[in-house]
């Protein structure tokens, strides 16, 4: 595994970013603070129409969160990365949404309030690329967990500062990430307060 510490370049807190990925590369993701949920995606360059989809992920792998030697999977059941390392508890999600304007609506924000599936897009925008649909997130590092009654449970991160995953691309991908700015929930730790996190492509 290659060292990726001289690497890492920071996406700020509340914000996203579209980077690509080679085949054959690896993409760090760190939870710098340890207390920040990403949303993140992963799309074939090729042809965006292909993407993660979490409902293929889980089909294929049997399991609702992904483990190290898992792969992501697209809507055309294709492997677009492989988890290769995780140094968190593994706890991350594959169930909800990305955030949106209507979500902050609800909760009675102003208008305005940055969301991810906003980011997605200003996110694709800013490399000239658009998509007219947003895909289900694979929400890393956000804690969420199913109850006796089959209620969805919101907590905190259990991931701790510096803690990572490292996916290796399958394909050439676009890899979407959205440093979440919700803060009226715990997601991002219980003092609500989004953080900056770090990333590298080695
Ligand atoms: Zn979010």
């Amino acid at each position: 595994m290659s060292d990726f510490s001289g690497s890492l370049q920071t996406l700020q807190a509340r914000y996203g970013v579209a980077i690509a990925v080679p085949k054959g590369k690896d993409l760090v993701v760190v939870n710098t603070h340890g207390t920040q949920a990403i949303d993140f995606w992963a799309l074939n360059s090729a042809n965006l129409d292909e993407f993660q989809s979490m409902e293929h992920t889980r089909s294929r792998l049997s399991r609702v969160i992904p483990k190290v030697g898992d792969a992501i999977y697209s809507n055309r059941r294709a492997a677009l990365l492989t988890l290769t390392e995780d140094t968190s508890p593994g706890v991350h999600d594959t169930l909800l949404c990305a955030c949106s304007p209507e979500i902050y609506q609800e909760h009675g924000c102003a208008p305005g309030h940055r969301s991810c599936e906003g980011n997605f897009h200003e996110a694709l925008g800013a490399i000239g690329k658009t998509l007219g649909c947003t895909p289900p997130p694979f929400n890393l590092f956000m804690n969420v967990a199913v109850g006796p009654d089959s209620e969805v449970i919101r907590a905190a991160p259990v991931s701790k500062p510096g803690d990572y995953v490292r996916f290796q691309a399958e394909m050439d991908v676009v890899v979407v990430m959205s440093a979440c700015p919700q803060d009226v929930t715990p997601i991002n730790g219980d003092d609500c307060t989004p953080r900056d996190i770090q990333y590298a492509v080695v």
